[in-house]
């Protein structure tokens, strides 16, 4: 446990740090080469790679989007070309990359090196690449074993690249996978991904075509995601046992100046940060990673990255590959990444904006309002409203799918958007499709009814559409939707994959009644409108772009119906409720042992991580919190003792002891109740304490940690052993 000389050390360390410099690559002339010289180099991408004939190219490219079978030959050519160039860069081994229920990824190595006839050799066999079998028992299954093999298998995922990992002493080839159990269930976050994306693609693709637009004939789902993260000095990160861990500081006075003067968001970047984000980018570029934005945020110590958007599944992958980077690079700059959602209390967490659109083959991107092509407009309008109608619908999956213990420390607190779900539209946005439900004028002064809404008139109006509003936890920001709510460590094929199926939802429904329409003779833009307005009419409850933080919102929005589970033990019962189900399995995004296995696995990670933080919490009390007082009480009755002998006054020191006293007995008082809790609650099956836990065990030991501040607060720094927030959040 550390003690106060460790803390003096820490700050020690920290302060006397120099920021890291890299050997960035040369030209020949002793030029800094130009990020495009060398991007992707670590990236082996059948789309662009110069390793494989244009012909099967093709070929591959074609079972990618169609789905279709893969020809053993064309993936003989892949394993053998990928062989080869990963063994010319120095990679001595592969491994299937994957995605399982833990939220991280997984991999397990295998060397290139095989013996043939007795010599060595290195080789990638078509069944490697194709196929691998992890055993399964290990990873969190939900106690499928009972009805599933423990055996899963893992394939090869042609629509995301290899990359290669480097290691200090050698490189691995990573190969993207696909995990699912013996009977083809998915055991991964990728499965129902590629499912929902497939499905989705498919009826949007369906839709452009009933209303006119024949050039599309592919449709797909374009992600980008904006990941915060905090940096923290490694030697405090290791002065701190809960931070090593739970990723969260159990306890922590506030720092007195933390975030109210504003002045992080934006501002300079400190150089030994700016060396770290610097190394990141570089890294990142080599990956084929297109980071593109850097920044401080909003909180001390708390930083941004956002790449370019990209295909889903791609930008899936890729959002755990950075994570994956974020935690390597900042620890060669003596950093460590909190990836939490929540890692210091009072001041803001962090979340992953996850931006989502559809975009058809010609770049056409569904929710762009147009400039000159008044079609577009329609076009976009239907699609701001289906997706409007499918969180109205889904609201409650929506929630669940970004569940968890450490996301709902920061729903609803410091400009994280709360636990119900909403649309923010803009006001623009907002009255036009107001204004679609009331069947009125869009603008009286221009004179025209919505149904002619002219190009100029909605592209001048979305010009200035420039709103924000971060208490929001699904945005419309100009040509796509921002899901806020999304935790910062989240892996983000979950979520996406319920978006994805709950637009599909009110897609279907769309095209439906758009063939019956067209059928009867009406014009397609006229039955476009239609629809357009039943969901409108139907979805308009759902849009609020008010303060979510306010409690008359939460009012407002039990009075419109929306749901609101507060807690992740509220929202993961939607997983067991059939209506709010029913979706994900009419468009077999997700089959019932599916669901029914991740709740059973997000069930108990989530009481086993609460059982983690609770127990520190307790070992914090016991080893830092309870010595501290008594090393400081006793200080105080040597001093009385020697004042008494000298018959000097002792009344002032008295009123110390009794304030330390004081709060020694509140901490007390919650200690024994905590302390009950955790010998009569901890260890009994998941899903028969998640409620407790969440809704009376968790406050509990707030409550404790409010009085652990207390007495941080009280107690001289040199008895002090924990690094305190100022240091955590200001030394860098
Ligand atoms: P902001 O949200 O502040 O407007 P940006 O415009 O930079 O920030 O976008 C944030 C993220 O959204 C970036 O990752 C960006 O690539 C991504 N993005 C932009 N357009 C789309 C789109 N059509 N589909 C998905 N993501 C997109
Ligand atoms: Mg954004």
């Amino acid at each position: 446990m550390p003690s106060r000389e460790n803390r003096v050390q820490a700050r020690f360390e920290a302060m006397n740090r120099k920021f890291r410099v890299i050997d960035y690559p040369l030209d020949s002339k002793g030029d800094q080469l130009n990020v495009s010289d060398f991007y992707g180099e670590n990236v082996f991408d059948i789309s662009t790679t110069k390793e494989i004939p244009d012909d099967v190219r093709k070929e591959l490219l074609d079972v990618a989007r169609s789905g279709k079978r893969l020809d053993k030959n064309h993936a003989d050519i892949v394993a053998n070309s990928v062989t080869k160039w990963a063994t010319d860069r120095g990679a001595t081994h592969f491994c299937h990359w994957f995605q399982p229920l833990t939220g991280s990824s997984a991999e397990k190595h295998d060397a290139f090196l095989t013996i043939k006839n007795g010599r060595p050799i290195e080789r990638l066999s078509v069944s490697q690449l194709l196929q691998g079998e992890p055993d399964a028992s290990s990873l969190p299954h939900g106690g499928s074993r009972s009805t599933f093999e423990a055996r899963g298998y893992t394939t090869w995922d042609l629509t995301s690249p290899m990359f290669l990992v480097e290691g200090p002493n050698g490189k691995t080839l990573c190969i993207p996978t696909a995990y699912v159990s013996y009977e083809g269930h998915a055991l991964d976050m990728k499965t129902p991904l590629l499912r929902s994306i497939s499905a989705l693609s498919e009826e949007a693709t369906k839709f452009l075509k009933l209303i006119g637009r024949t050039e599309a004939d592919h449709v797909g789902v374009t992600i980008g995601c904006e990941q915060e993260y905090f940096l923290v000095d490694k030697a405090f990160y290791y002065s701190r046992p809960d931070l090593v861990m739970t990723g969260r500081t159990m306890m922590g006075s506030s720092a007195v100046k933390n975030q109210q003067l504003e002045d992080h968001y934006f501002g300079v970047i400190p150089d030994r940060v700016m060396a770290f984000m610097q190394e990141l980018d570089y890294e990142l570029y080599r990956l084929g990673i297109p980071a593109k934005t850097r920044h401080n945020e909003v909180a001390p110590g708390q930083y941004e990255i956002a790449p370019i958007f990209s295909d889903a599944n791609v930008a899936a992958d890729n959002n755990q590959l950075l994570m994956a980077m974020i935690r390597k690079v900042a620890e060669r700059h003596d950093f460590v990444a909190l990836m939490h959602e929540k890692p210091y209390q009072g001041i803001n967490g962090s979340g992953k904006h996850v931006n989502w659109s559809l975009a058809d083959n010609t770049g056409f991107n569904l929710l762009e309002p147009g400039q000159q092509d008044p079609h577009q407009n329609t076009v976009f309008l239907a699609a701001v409203a289906m997706v409007v109608e499918a969180v109205r619908r889904h609201s409650g999956a929506l929630r669940m799918a970004i569940a968890s213990h450490s996301n709902d420390h920061r729903l609803g607190a410091n400009e994280a958007p709360p636990s119900i779900i909403s649309v923010f539209l803009g006001s623009t946005l907002e009255k036009i499709l107001e204004s679609i439900k009331d069947g009125k004028k869009v603008d009286s002064s221009e004179g025209s009814t919505l149904m002619e809404i002219n190009a100029k008139q909605l592209a001048d109006l979305m010009k200035d559409n420039t709103d924000r509003n971060r208490t929001s936890p699904f945005a419309f920001t100009g040509n796509k939707f921002e899901f806020r709510a999304v935790g910062s460590s989240a892996a983000i094929g979950f979520p996406v994959s319920i978006l994805n199926a709950a637009v599909l939802d009110v897609f279907k429904d769309t095209n439906a009644y758009l063939e019956a329409e067209i059928q009867k003779g009406v014009a397609p833009e006229q039955a476009l409108l239609q629809i357009t307005e039943k969901w409108v009419k139907d979805s308009f409850h759902v849009i609020f772009n008010g303060d979510g933080y306010s409690q008359e919102w939460v009012e407002e929005a039990e009075r419109r119906g929306l749901p609101n589970y507060k807690t992740t033990a509220d929202a993961l019962k939607v997983l067991k409720d059939e209506k709010q189900m029913a979706f994900l399995l009419e468009s077999k995004v997700y089959n019932k042992a599916e669901l029914d296995m991740r709740y059973n696995v997000l069930v108990e990670r989530y009481v086993k991580h609460r059982e983690i933080e609770f127990k520190i919490l307790n070992n914090l009390v016991n080893q830092n919190v309870i010595p501290a007082v008594l090393d400081y009480k006793k200080s105080l009755f040597d001093v009385m003792t020697q004042q008494k002998s000298l018959k000097i006054e002792t009344a002032i020191e008295g009123e110390v002891v009794k304030t330390i006293n004081l709060a020694l007995r509140d901490l007390y008082e919650i200690y024994t109740r905590y302390q009950t809790c955790i010998e009569q609650e901890l260890g009994k099956e998941p899903e028969d304490v998640i409620d407790f836990i969440a809704s009376e065990f968790l406050p509990l030991s707030e409550g404790l940690a409010e009085v652990c501040n207390r007495i941080e607060d009280l107690i001289p720094n040199r008895y002090w052993s924990l690094p305190k927030y100022h240091e955590m959040l200001f030394i860098k």
